[in-house]
């Protein structure tokens, strides 16, 4: 930090802030964690400074051979973790790696055998009038993804999202009584919309997914599983989610981030079946430029941390710790969505205590519990101010919680929500933001979380 400090010393400032404040409160945001050491410092080297389009032994730019190296490392450490025939580790995050798996899908399945039909070798043989008769194809694939209320991301064909408008988009959400995945209601739906790419995987959804029954669903309609396992990659690297529950052997494409329950550096990773390796591996020039190749390097040291058996155990501690919580809302009398939790998140229903997500997810933050706002399914409130809290294990297991600290995280958060009452705004009537809680409840709230 001196040395930061010497150029700018307000960035050096709010770096040491930051420590203090992701040390300092709970962190329980699902999608968040803490990278080691090693990995954190393997991001800030020279490797920042080296440009490396292309692959492996085949760049566009020279001296890449020790990029070279750290990617094959890194892509190595994915392919033995994962269990995956190929890993591409350059996708810069979870939306570029997407990207690259929906461009993929498309080259595969939809751009050569327009060329095989145009009678070209490749697109460099293109006539003005095919790229057109191509463009046209590339525009007129459907994808069904889960919707964004049920707990599917924003890339899995949400409408203001690049995904919901190059692609013809229908959604899938989740039973209204239980919360949970109907895969009649998904296999009915993709039979009617016969989908070119069947999107499963979550942000939001506090349950395990039966990738074997969405693979069944894929071939019946002639799409492609590809499962985004962004938030839930830390608890298959661990074995937790095994049999048909691990996305590896059932999709023909798999993304995810690096750094949510992976606990690796901020980036994305696409997994894929032969079928799919060599369009893959045309990422770039295909969606990327340049690799992050210290972030490449960091993926490496972070997938290697992932291969010990401490690892295993971590994972299993995630979802334990989840189950910990759960029960600790459960039995102070809140309301899970689906009714508990099998993976790594809780979704809290907060309307139980009057509140919106917005007022809620600020009363906590007031009293050091850092969460985020989160839609149930079939929302009132909106996707701004939303019903729902979400909470994530994976950081406070990272810092060694147990079964006795997330029971006292959900008396804590209880004690929270049940001394807030929704506030007004300046006109004096009922506002979806503004709150009230007790005094002296954050305070003393927050003490207790700043002494966990
Ligand atoms: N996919 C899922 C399921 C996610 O939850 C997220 C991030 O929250 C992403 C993709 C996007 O990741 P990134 O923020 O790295 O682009």
């Amino acid at each position: 930090l001196e040395v930061i400090a010497s150029v700018e010393p307000r960035v050096a400032e709010a770096t040491r802030q930051e420590l203090a404040d992701q040390r300092g409160s709970l962190k329980l945001i699902a999608s968040e964690n803490y990278a080691s050491p090693a990995t954190l410092l393997t991001m800030g080297t020279w490797f920042s400074d080296k440009y490396a389009e292309g692959t492996v032994g085949h760049r566009f730019y020279a001296a890449c051979q020790n990029v070279d190296t750290v990617e094959s490392l890194a892509a190595e450490h994915a392919r033995e973790l994962f269990g995956a025939p190929y890993a591409y580790v350059q996708p810069h995050s979870g939306i570029d790696a997407n990207l690259v798996a929906f461009w993929s899908i498309l080259a595969n399945r939809v751009e050569t055998p327009t060329l095989q039909r145009l009678g070209a070798k490749n697109v460099n043989e293109l006539t003005e009038e095919d790229w057109e008769t191509l463009r046209h194809e590339f525009g007129n694939q459907r994808l069904l993804g889960m919707s964004l209320d049920a707990g599917g991301h924003l890339t899995h064909g949400f409408r203001p999202n690049i995904s919901g408008k190059m692609f013809h988009q229908q959604q899938y959400g989740t039973d209204p009584e239980t919360g949970l995945l109907d895969y009649d209601v998904v296999r009915a739906k993709a039979q009617e919309f016969r989908p070119l790419v069947l999107v499963a995987g979550y942000s939001a959804y506090p349950r395990r997914v039966n990738f074997a029954k969405m693979r069944e669903i894929a071939d019946e309609v002639g799409a492609v599983l590809m499962v985004d396992m962004a938030h839930f990659a830390g608890l298959v690297a661990g074995k937790v989610f095994t049999g048909d529950e691990d996305p590896i052997p059932h999709a023909q494409i798999v993304t995810t981030t690096t750094h949510k329950s992976l606990r690796g550096p901020r980036g994305g990773l696409v997994l894929a079946q032969e079928e799919f390796a060599a369009d893959v591996d045309r990422g770039c020039p295909m969606v990327l430029g340049g690799p992050l190749s210290h972030v490449m390097a960091a993926k490496a040291v972070a997938l290697a941390e992932a291969r010990q058996p401490e690892f295993r155990t971590y994972a299993q501690h995630i979802a334990d710790n989840a189950k910990s919580l759960a029960e600790g809302f459960l039995t102070r009398g809140a309301k899970l969505v689906t009714g508990g939790t099998d993976n790594h998140l809780v979704l809290l229903d907060v309307s139980g205590f009057g509140l919106t997500g917005r007022q809620a997810e600020s009363a906590l933050l007031d009293a050091g519990v850092v969460t985020n706002r989160n839609s149930v399914p079939g929302d009132p409130n909106g996707a701004w101010y939303t019903s729902g809290i979400r909470f994530g294990t994976p950081a406070l297991t990272t810092r060694g919680f147990g079964h006795e600290e997330f029971d006292t995280v959900a008396d804590l958060v209880v004690e929270v929500l049940s001394k807030t009452r929704p506030g007004t705004n300046k006109a004096g009537a009922p506002s979806k933001a503004t709150y009230a809680t007790e005094d002296g409840v954050a305070d003393r709230v927050k003490d207790r979380a700043a002494e966990m």
